[in-house]
């Protein structure tokens, strides 16, 4: 059925910090601290980048968007992860890719995103122009331990299938 098949991960972390916002999976989420970063340091969507990169084997969202670049000052990560699926998704060898499925994991300890998964499921498969019920966001705690339960970070891990 399928001629190929290609899977992907991703994993990032942006330091927290006071009077910055924090977006995740393309949401803004009301909170006292938010991530550092070169774009607007959205931590899910940069993992669901680096998968889709890494499913293909093109490097990842650095070096595609260096941050060292002054474009991608302050940029909307959506249009990040839209310019990644263009890239990844055509293939000079013929027959373009479709995304099987993406799951995610975000991991932070505040504030809990449990109601607005949806939300930030939704805005992904906007961008990807791929079914919601394709897109999966799972979010966890690590208990009080380490830099994302001293609420001095925030990390998420990606998973996607490629298939073509
Ligand atoms: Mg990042």
């Amino acid at each position: 059925m399928w001629q190929d098949m290609r899977i992907g991960t991703g994993y990032d972390v942006h330091r927290l910090a006071d009077g910055k916002e924090l977006w995740l999976g393309g949401v803004r989420v009301p909170h006292e601290k938010g991530a550092v970063g070169h774009s607007d340091a959205d931590v899910l969507l940069h993992v669901i980048c680096d998968a889709l990169l890494g499913a293909r084997a093109l490097g990842d969202i650095g070096t595609h968007f260096p941050d060292t670049d002054p474009n991608f000052k302050g940029i909307d990560s959506k249009i990040l992860l839209a310019r990644t699926w263009d890239i990844v998704r055509a293939d000079a060898e013929g027959g373009d890719w479709s995304i099987l499925n993406v799951d995610t994991t975000l991991c932070l300890e505040q504030p809990k995103v449990r109601g607005i998964v949806d939300q930030m499921r939704a805005c992904i498969s906007e961008v990807l122009d791929l079914h919601i019920d394709r897109v999966s966001v799972k979010a966890t705690t690590t208990e009080g331990l380490g830099f994302v339960g001293e609420q001095r970070g925030v990390s998420a891990h990606a998973v996607v299938l490629l298939v073509r």
